[in-house]
């Protein structure tokens, strides 16, 4: 799937974190997306906003 808009929870951030990919990504009218994300750890959900990243992501 989509490494993109990867994003840590930030109740149980830890050196050792691994970012999570959004549960889902809607777009915001506004020519970005808003991702939502659900913690794996701590269960947390939260949103985030992100300009609209190609599909073509730099290796990380
Ligand atoms: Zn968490």
């Amino acid at each position: 799937m989509s490494t993109r808009y990867l994003d840590n929870c930030d109740r149980c951030l830890t050196e050792s974190s691994i970012p999570i990919a959004p549960t889902s990504v809607a777009p915001d009218g506004n020519g970005g997306v808003l991702a939502t994300y659900k913690c794996p750890t701590c269960t947390a959900i939260w949103t985030c906003g992100w300009s609209a990243q190609s599909d073509d992501g730099e290796a990380a």
